[in-house]
């Protein structure tokens, strides 16, 4: 497998070099609004350990990153009145990855709203802004 390369983008959000619209750090992880949304309030939990995905992350990593994931997940979900949540992660090209530092997709499903296709969503500056508002409140 390729080995990890730290110019991917979410590096450069995590070293600051790019800008990112953050709702939650920790010494673990970072939780940023996805800007090709899949739904309304789609994020990302990115953890600072550099891997490229599942395949190459560390146990200690894995463990301390869920319980993030799933505090944005139920954010998502109060913060919108999301009907479910999708948590997804794909694991190189062929599997979907486009980035290729680990990130966890968290998705906010909406009954009878179709998920627009992975990277494809389109969404205003001002949109995501008050979305991760919305998440930023619900996070409390
Ligand atoms: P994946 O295909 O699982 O690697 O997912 C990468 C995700 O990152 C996609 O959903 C993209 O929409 C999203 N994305 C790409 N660039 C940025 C960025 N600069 N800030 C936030 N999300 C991004």
């Amino acid at each position: 497998m390729t080995s990890y390369d730290d110019g991917n983008i979410f590096a450069k959000i995590l070293r600051g070099e790019i800008p990112s619209l953050k709702l939650y750090e920790d010494d673990t992880a970072i939780a940023i609004m996805d800007i090709m949304p899949q739904s309304k309030g789609h994020c990302l939990v990115i953890p600072r350990a550099p891997s490229r995905n599942l395949l190459d992350a560390d146990d200690a990593t894995l463990a301390a990153v869920m319980p993030i994931v799933a505090r944005l997940a139920r954010a998502v979900r109060k913060a919108f009145a999301a009907d479910g949540v999708q948590v997804g992660q794909f694991n190189e090209e062929p599997a979907g990855q486009t980035v290729f530092h680990l990130h966890f997709h968290v998705v906010p499903v909406y009954a009878g709203v179709p998920l627009t296709r992975h990277a494809g969503g389109s969404v205003t500056p001002a949109e995501l802004e008050a979305q991760a508002e919305q998440i930023r409140a619900a996070l409390g």
